[in-house]
């Protein structure tokens, strides 16, 4: 993509160039001794496309420098667009161009500030060619080292086990194929809560919220789950000590739902997640942990048996860091349609759309396979969907979820179809697969829009049709004839039930009786968000091979494995089995 952007700028730089060269020397000659600058000295605006829509930049160019580039408005609001601004902003200050490179892991948003600026600078009339100078970047090296313990991932997973590791005193590399640390779900999930029990600044408030408790919920929740009870004690056992580090470097996490269901979340709503991440960052540059960006990791090196390293490559190349141990924390493998075929079994689910990381490919998985490791649950049941995902037109995707509790659900008929509140998310999925176009339409009316944040962004965003009736909501999203009908005859049911009723069709209690028009309708359908299964490992994380063995100095952590748990509370199994990792590997390796 990079490529074919400095090729796309050099072809408009050349026609630019040749309309200066006839135009430009009579310029030059008339104002003789006045400087003539390519870019008139001014402040100027421009807009480029984002992931989730435009994005506009206000750039100042004196003296034909760019002194300043301001993002007026940026519609990609996570923690990842914000790294990519952050760094394309200052390459493209630093180097004087707008050729600089796009981060890995969002693209579309540093494609859209780099857009903003060519834009603003094209509006000034000038010859912007002199911001086309493809930087010279230093070369990262590309040499063969060694460590005591190497980490594959910069996720929640990878940065919990790097800082166990080192904290016992351990030389560690932490390797991440993306741009940034941060990882990929645990970046990408705009996460609501971050679940587990034990948390100090709590404890006496609450009956029952200890790692015990929380095992005890998980346990009994989950029941019907082939789960692992082993593994999921042990994590459980570090639900407190990571909570209280997490407080500790700053998160603030203050709102607890006590022993309801363990779930720690923010204040201000905002998600643990993203806030998480940062910190865990900032705090590897803190303590100076090694990581390298840009690199990752292409197999694992077996000696004797014993993991001794990995293979990773660069943009400058490939090389070996040879070590005692190898922790795996590369995420799960949602975007890999071939191991969700051949290894899950669930074809039927491959081509949904995706609402989690594009850096989920399985690598970790596969390498792992290749020095014998087995696998465990690969199972549809392990893969998490969400029943109510939506597709942007740019592509973007993501999680319906805050309004899946009050919206009622429409198919193309106009026809409900399901007890869109009391129905397992899996039958849910499947009865919407069944549904005509295998979408639907979550409708509601104007009160949720003035109780919901995240609804009005949506709106915002161009997501959301509205209609002052329902004949006219119907008519707006493309229902014509009867289905039109259907629609209107439809809601009208819905509000004659009323809110706190049971409907008639599929026993759904009302949650709103939708009265307060303008209606809106958002369009839906199942979306896949993660998987729970991979790698196998004991309750220390070791790595198990297709014999039933350990297999010495390997470990995986975080949803490269799963370690047994049922499809919930990644950060969680992230966290704890990260920590139990970077510990174990560090006391074994003694
Ligand atoms: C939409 C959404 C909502 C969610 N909500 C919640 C929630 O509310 N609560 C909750 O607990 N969990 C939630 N989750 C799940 C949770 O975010 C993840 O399960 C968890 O963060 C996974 O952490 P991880 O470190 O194992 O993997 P990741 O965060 O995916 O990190 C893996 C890292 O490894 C890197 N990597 C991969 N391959 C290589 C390679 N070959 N070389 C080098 N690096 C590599 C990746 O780039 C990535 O940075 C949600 C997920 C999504 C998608």
């Amino acid at each position: 993509m990079e490529l074919s952007r400095r090729t796309m700028l050099k072809s408009s730089s050349l026609a630019l160039m040749s309309v200066a060269t006839s135009t430009g020397l009579a310029a030059h000659a008339a104002i003789a001794e006045e400087p003539v600058w390519s870019i008139a000295p001014g402040v100027y605006i421009g807009e480029g496309s984002g992931r989730s829509g435009i994005l506009t930049a206000q750039i100042t160019v004196k003296n034909d420098c760019i002194l300043d580039i301001e993002v007026l408005e940026n519609p990609d609001t996570d923690n990842i667009s914000e790294i990519a601004i952050n760094s394309v902003t200052k390459d493209m200050r630093n180097y004087q161009s707008i050729n600089v490179d796009t981060v890995t892991g969002a693209t579309l948003t540093s494609f859209g500030l780099i857009t903003a600026v060519q834009d603003a600078l094209e509006k000034s009339g000038g010859d912007i060619s002199i911001f086309e100078a493809e930087p010279q970047y230093p070369s990262p090296e590309a040499q063969d080292c060694e460590c005591d313990i190497v980490i594959v991932g910069g996720g929640a997973a990878g940065m919990n086990a790097a800082i166990e590791a080192k904290a016992a005193g351990k030389s560690v590399i932490l390797v991440e194929k993306q741009g940034f640390l941060g990882g990929g779900d645990s970046m990408f999930s705009s996460t609501a809560f971050i679940t587990g029990g034990g948390y100090n600044v709590y404890k006496g408030e609450f009956e029952a919220c200890t790692e015990e408790d929380y095992y005890n919920y998980i346990c009994k929740k989950y029941e019907k789950y082939d789960i692992d009870k082993e593994n999921i004690h042990a994590c459980c056992m570090w639900g407190g000590k990571i909570l209280d580090f997490y407080l500790s470097i700053g998160i603030p996490l203050t709102k607890f739902n006590g022993n309801k269901d363990f779930r720690n979340r923010m204040d201000d709503g905002s998600a643990p997640g993203t806030h998480i991440m940062r910190h865990l960052s900032a705090y590897m540059n803190k303590i100076g942990l090694d990581y390298r960006v840009n690199t990752k990791m292409t197999s694992i090196i077996m000696e004797d048996g014993h993991a001794a390293g990995v293979m990773v490559e660069n943009p400058s190349g490939e090389y070996a860091i040879k070590a005692k141990a190898v922790i795996l924390a590369s995420g799960s493998f949602t975007r890999n349609e071939e191991i969700i075929s051949d290894y899950c079994h669930a074809q039927k689910y491959a081509k949904l759309p995706r609402i989690c990381s594009s850096a989920n490919t399985g690598d970790g998985l596969l390498a792992a396979v290749e020095v014998g490791a087995n696998l465990c649950n690969m199972s549809e049941n392990f893969i998490k969907l969400n029943a109510i995902g939506f597709q942007a037109d740019n592509g973007a995707a993501l999680s319906m979820v805050p309004i899946q509790t009050t919206a009622a659900l429409v198919n193309d008929d106009g026809l409900r179809y399901v007890n869109e509140y009391d129905t397992l998310a899996k039958v849910l999925i499947d009865t919407e697969l069944e549904q005509p176009n295998q979408a639907s339409w979550a409708i509601f009316d104007q009160k949720l829009v003035d109780a919901n944040a995240f609804v009005r962004d949506c709106i915002a965003l161009g997501y959301v049709q509205t209609g002052t009736t329902w004949e006219e909501l119907a008519s707006v999203i493309g229902m014509e004839g009867q289905a039109q009908e259907n629609l209107v005859a439809t809601m009208q049911k819905w509000q004659k039930t009323g809110t706190g009723n049971v409907e008639e069709d599929f026993g759904a209690t009302i949650p709103d009786a939708f009265d307060t028009p303008p209606y809106y309708a958002i369009r839906v359908q199942p979306v896949m968000q993660g998987a729970y299964c991979g790698i196998e490992t004991d309750d220390m994380a070791h790595v198990i091979n297709t014999e039933g063995q350990v297999i010495p100095n390997l470990f995986a952590a975080g949803v490269v494995s799963g370690h047994g748990f049922p499809p919930t509370a990644g950060l969680t199994v992230a966290s704890g089995f990260g920590r139990i990792a970077g510990q174990t590997a560090a006391l074994e390796i003694a």
